[in-house]
């Protein structure tokens, strides 16, 4: 589903990503873990088309990003292009961005009725089963800020799913969550998994992390120190900079 080989990017002089390597299988679940400033929301952003990555390639669904392959030669994209590509790609944030005058359906019915042009009869009623589906049911007609963030970010995993993507890549979704609501979105984040989904989770929840993830990779300083199932990396870590993190956050 995605492979990422030799992953480079520079932002000026700074090389914050040096090389990363990475293969994520369908309906595969890989959590990201890494101290601040070690370069995962950028990788996550190269994936999704925010960033342009200056050496190595990464593939999404055996199509490259911001590339077109033709008669063995690469092109960039253009910019519908790579709006129809990204399309394949659901993102959540750790800051949910809602629209603030729209209501928790209307939040979700938008990338259906104005990107791909569904009816407003079809849109509301994929947003009402995804609202369903996150457990809001009951607060289709409320609008953000009666929400609480647990509430919000769950509307924006069912924004992200609304366009029907084949990855979802979360961006520390419960970082800037009150503690008592955290669990609700892993729960929905599991519910997620367990159907199969593809997803790549940036997060310091080591629970989640070892309970729901297959494959936990470690990241420090742009390079992926080391990688592997939840209970080796875990549990049991090569390296000392692994032990070093998971000793502050544990
Ligand atoms: P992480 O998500 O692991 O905390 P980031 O990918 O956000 O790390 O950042 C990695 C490094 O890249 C940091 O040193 C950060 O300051 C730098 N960086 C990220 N985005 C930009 C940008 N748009 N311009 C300049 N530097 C950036
Ligand atoms: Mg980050």
């Amino acid at each position: 589903m995605v492979e990422a080989i030799n992953v480079r990017k520079s932002f000026g002089a700074v090389e914050v990503l040096k090389g990363i390597d990475l293969t994520v299988d369908a309906g595969e679940v890989v959590s990201l873990l890494g101290p601040s400033g070690s370069g995962k929301s950028t990788f996550l952003r190269c994936i999704n088309h925010l960033e342009r990555i200056d050496g190595g390639e990464i593939s999404v669904n055996g199509e490259l990003v911001g590339y077109r392959r033709q008669n063995g030669r690469k092109y960039e994209l253009r910019p519908r292009e790579t709006a129809a590509a990204r399309r394949h790609v659901g993102m959540v944030f750790q800051r949910f961005n809602l629209f603030p005058h729209r209501t928790a359906v209307e939040n979700v019915m938008e990338a259906p009725l104005f990107v791909k042009r569904e009816t407003r009869a079809a849109a509301k009623q994929q947003a009402l089963d995804l609202l369903d589906r996150v457990g809001l049911a009951d607060k289709a007609a409320a609008y953000p800020a009666q929400l609480s963030g647990g509430q919000q970010q769950r509307v924006a995993i069912a924004r992200a799913l609304a366009m029907r993507p084949t990855l979802m890549l979360f961006d520390e979704p419960t970082s800037a969550l009150d503690p008592e609501l955290v669990g609700e979105v892993l729960e929905v984040m599991k519910g997620l998994a367990a159907e199969g989904m593809t997803m790549i989770v940036v997060t310091h929840e080591i629970g989640f992390a070892r309970e729901v993830c297959h494959r936990v990779v470690f990241m420090d300083a742009g390079v992926v120190v080391e990688a592997g199932p939840p209970q080796q990396v875990l549990t049991n870590p090569s390296h000392a900079r692994t032990r070093t993190f998971l000793q502050k956050v544990l």
